[in-house]
């Protein structure tokens, strides 16, 4: 019996006694009683992105690269929940597809545009019922592109997905939003003389011939963007510091200097983790680490357990890629827009960071970061609750989120300030917030109204006067 006729036997069988059930719900759903799922989750920024009428619980990817071709071939089996009863859902991926099943069973399918592809079940879907749907797909990533977006990455002997708001899409089907996080198993198959990292714990590797198997696992919830896996030769160490196991990889196609410096970056990982681990509560997964590319991407991202850096590390960008460990990666957001709980408190946490250092006190920081931007016009534009999808990244939602927190800390003081950063991880842990939560918290542990003070420092179109209401004094 699949599991999704086990669940949904239970839970008809309890509604039944109960006299809870119509009769169109006791298996014979007709079509006319289903819904399509909507194309997009509701995020006005990406309106493609996500679907309705689905809640994954797990993707398990197994795909397969092909250096000599540039073809990636695999199948993401999504076990996922109906939230409606649907007669046709949605899935995102770019990649062209050959195969989909539900529950074992052939599925008709379709791409109405690049980004979608439709599903229509044998039978429709009863709400509440849980399935496994496997896409099977084969194309080059290498030639995609989604919201002005062409996000794979490779090189001669390297590959490695890793993008924000966008990467999913490329190589796996999914529902990619953040607001709908699964656990994940990916297994990735490539040349033996290859390694595969991944988020989560190494499983195993299998070699067959001239091919390599490798399996990663994550076993808490993940939000789609921050699912990754890197293809290619590398330097490993692995390590336990405290209970909590290590990973951490430097691509060899980098000059053997960078090679040695990325090691010694990427071994200050752990050192990282317990100071935020200090600050910000418990560490909310089961591994950690991170990977020196040898790729040109311009970035480094949060990666979940295991960030992705464009060449050696400093201190400071360890501490903002972990910082999203707790910051973007377990508490997630609810909507692009609230973006800023992610980039300004990774930001914010590095001036602390510094501070606790013997660097520059995190309220000078601030106090000089406001003088040298005081004249910045467009900085003080973007309005943090609501930047608009072409301003996610823009230095305001980093800089100015990360002012806003110093200013709230010397407002309400040290002991409050912590004791809400914890309260906002563990409250949200594995879950999602938006930035009314987070007000909201503010304000209950601070014990008194913030609103004026954080629409000065999140929405007003000009620097905040310097007093003491605004944390500047
Ligand atoms: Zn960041």
């Amino acid at each position: 019996m699949s599991r999704a006729s086990r669940l949904l036997a239970a839970t008809v069988v309890a509604a039944l006694a109960l006299g809870l059930l119509p009769a169109s719900a006791t298996g014979s759903l007709s079509r006319d009683d289903a819904r399509p799922g909507a194309v997009g989750i509701g995020d006005p920024y990406w309106p493609l992105d996500g679907n309705g009428g689905i809640d994954v619980r797990h993707y398990d990817i197994a795909d397969r690269y092909d250096f000599t071709t540039g073809r990636l071939s695999g199948t993401t089996t999504v076990t996922l929940q109906a939230t409606a009863d649907l007669s046709t859902f949605s899935l995102d991926l770019l990649l062209p597809v050959t195969a989909v099943t539900v529950d074992g069973v052939p599925a008709t399918f379709a791409k109405p545009v690049a980004h979608e592809l439709r599903v229509t079940p044998a039978t429709p879907l009863v709400r509440g019922s849980v399935v496994d749907v496997a896409v099977t797909y084969a194309g080059d990533p290498g030639g995609l592109s989604y919201a002005g977006e062409r996000s794979w990455v490779v090189g001669a002997g390297e590959v490695v997905t890793m993008n924000e708001p966008h990467m999913a899409p490329w190589w796996f089907a999914a529902n990619d939003h953040p607001s709908d996080k699964a656990t994940f198993d990916v297994t990735v198959t490539g040349p033996a003389t290859h390694q595969v990292v991944s988020n989560g714990r190494l499983l195993g590797r299998m070699v067959a011939g001239a091919e390599a198997t490798t399996h990663w696992r994550s076993v808490h919830p993940m939000t789609t963007y921050n699912a990754f896996f890197a293809l290619g030769r590398y330097d490993v160490e692995q390590s336990t510091r405290g209970g909590l196991p290590s990973y951490i990889a430097v691509s060899r196609s980098l000059p053997s200097s960078q090679r040695r410096a990325g090691m010694v970056g990427l071994r200050r990982s752990d050192e990282v983790t317990a100071w935020l681990t200090g600050r910000l509560g418990r560490y909310p997964f089961e591994s950690t680490g991170g990977l020196v590319t040898s790729l040109t991407v311009g970035f480094a991202l949060e990666t979940q357990t295991r960030p992705v850096y464009p060449g050696t590390p400093d201190v400071s960008l360890l501490v903002h890629e972990l910082s999203h460990q707790w910051f973007g990666d377990s508490v997630s957001v609810q909507r692009w827009r609230d973006i800023w709980l992610n980039e300004g408190f990774a930001s914010f946490m590095e001036a602390a960071y510094a501070e606790h250092h013997g660097g520059t006190s995190a309220q000078q920081w601030l106090r000089d970061t406001r003088n040298d931007l005081v004249g910045e016009r467009r900085f003080w534009r973007v309005d943090l609750t609501d930047p608009g999808a072409a301003h996610v990244f823009d230095n305001a939602v980093y800089t100015r989120g990360a002012m806003a927190l110093q200013a709230l800390r010397h407002r309400i003081g040290d002991l409050r300030f912590w004791r809400l950063l914890r309260t906002w991880t563990r409250d949200h842990r594995y879950g999602n917030g938006s930035t009314r939560s987070f007000l909201a918290l503010a304000e209950r542990v601070a014990g008194r109204r913030l609103d004026r003070f954080f629409r000065v420092w999140l929405r007003a179109p000009r620097p905040p006067a310097p007093t003491r209401a605004n944390g500047l004094r």
